[in-house]
């Protein structure tokens, strides 16, 4: 097999799901593979080098083709539109967002409700007061998944496995100088492990060797109670800003 078939097969394994391959731990010519069982089967460990999930010379381009019409998660049900990302393909900075709403849904494109909005402000406004002259088309901004969850539900955690890998492409497409999560679903898809966006915001964390930092979500600083979360974000995104356009 060439490694673009090897590429291939692992990316159709992980689109079922699959997270690990695995084989017998006793030789096969000393047993029927009947007789082989889950307990006595471990996980391959071989110092072949798998080839990368992204394939050489990878582009937003291709991986909105590979995307395609997709059906590969149970959000393609109620989607009217994919919601790939939007904006400077060579951006030094990408915000990654949880999923499309109804409006993004309806335009395909991200963050153009009242989040969206409210995003454009925080991004082009706090530019601005910090001499940075930046403007949203400027930057890159996507999601983890790419299609409206049902109600705008939080992502199921295999969804944002699913969709997860083109998420990782465009990112490695981009290869910006630094990312910004909006939110703790942003932020889990992202970093890993459990922690809220509360505990994670304000601090500089890697995806991969990219510096990432965390921050509240633009949906959440527009429930008139969160003042304090505003004034918190503003500080956060001013850390972004001067780190990547200094
Ligand atoms: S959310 Fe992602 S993986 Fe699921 S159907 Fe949409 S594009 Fe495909």
């Amino acid at each position: 097999m060439s490694p673009e078939e090897i590429r291939q097969r692992l990316e159709f394994y992980q689109d079922l799901g699959i997270k690990q391959i695995y084989r017998r731990q006793i030789k096969p010519s000393e047993v029927k593979p009947s007789e082989v069982k889950p307990s006595e089967m471990k996980p391959i460990e071989t110092d072949i080098q798998l080839p990368s999930m992204v394939p050489a010379g990878d582009t937003l381009e291709r991986i909105s083709a590979d995307i395609g019409d997709c059906t590969r998660c149970r959000l393609c049900k109620g989607r009217k539109k994919i919601v790939f990302g939007d904006g400077n393909s060579h951006a030094k900075l990408v915000f990654v967002g949880e999923g499309p709403g109804a409006d993004e849904d309806e335009q395909g494109l991200p963050f153009v409700g009242r989040a969206g909005q409210l995003l454009t402000q925080m991004i082009e406004g706090t530019s601005a007061k910090e001499g940075i002259p930046l403007k949203r088309k400027d930057v890159y901004i996507c999601n983890v998944v790419k299609c409206r969850p049902p109600e705008n539900r939080t992502p199921e955690p295999d969804e944002m496995e699913i969709c997860g890998q083109f998420l990782f492409r465009q990112l490695s497409a981009i290869e910006p100088k630094a990312i910004c999560a909006l939110g703790s679903t942003a932020a889990k898809a992202l970093l890993g492990g459990k922690d809220g966006v509360t505990k994670l915001r304000g601090k500089w964390h890697k995806w991969h060797d990219i510096p990432l930092m965390v921050t509240y979500h633009p949906s959440y600083l527009l429930r008139p109670y969160n003042q304090n979360a505003k004034r918190e974000s503003w500080e956060d995104l001013k850390k972004v800003l001067h780190f990547v356009y200094d």
